[in-house]
């Protein structure tokens, strides 16, 4: 089976890849020819994955799955939510996202935290989604290299590391975008058999 990953992020596309079975041939944007900045203007991550599966959907007429986080930290009333991705600006910066979080959050004792990934697939015409969530908390300052966005400052519940000091298996065996993908890779494969 073929659906375009509506994704232009390499490491997202990595990522997926490695939760998906072979029998599922995951395209990208790249792919099809898609190189447009995908509109992403919904009030909810709900509201922008479906945004985007839509999209591909009317352009390309092909099957096809997108997906939009957010990080929600509770001492800031859900912040940054939807627009974690320019959280400190339209530069999209993760650096700059990463230090304007921990400046807000000086102080705060509350550091409790979470990941929402939603994913909208929408296959033969119709509408799906799949919710993935992590609880965690917002660390002091940044720690380790791997992964990206704010991996470094991210520390999961029952874990002591970041999301940046764990290999990409271990995140994804416990992260809100592993859990959406588990979901979608269940129905997909109940789907075709
Ligand atoms: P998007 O919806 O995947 O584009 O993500 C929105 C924002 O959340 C971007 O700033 C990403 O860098 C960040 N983000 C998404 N997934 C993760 C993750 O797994 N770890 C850290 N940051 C993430």
């Amino acid at each position: 089976m073929e659906i375009v990953f509506a994704t232009s992020n390499a490491h997202k596309a990595a990522e997926i890849q490695r939760l998906l079975p072979s029998s599922i041939n995951v395209k990208t944007l790249k792919d099809i020819g898609c190189e447009e900045d995908i509109p992403e203007t919904a009030d909810t991550v709900e509201g922008n994955a479906l945004q985007k599966a839509n999209y591909v959907m009317d352009h390309y007429q092909t099957n096809c799955f997108a997906d939009d986080t957010a990080l929600e930290v509770d001492a800031l009333n859900g912040e940054p939510g939807v627009y974690s991705a320019r959280y400190a600006g339209p530069q999209r910066s993760a650096e700059d996202n990463m230090q304007l979080l921990l400046s807000k959050l000086e102080g705060k004792e509350n550091r409790s935290a979470r990941f929402r990934t939603v994913i909208a697939l929408i296959l033969e015409g119709k509408e799906y989604t799949f919710e993935g969530i992590v609880e965690g908390k917002i660390s002091l300052e940044k720690s380790g290299s791997e992964g990206f966005g704010y991996d470094p400052i991210f520390i999961p519940n029952d874990y002591s590391v970041s999301f940046s000091e764990m290999s990409m298996e271990e995140k994804n065996s416990i992260s809100h975008r592993g859990r959406a993908v588990r979901k979608l890779v269940e129905f997909l494969k109940n789907y075709s058999s």
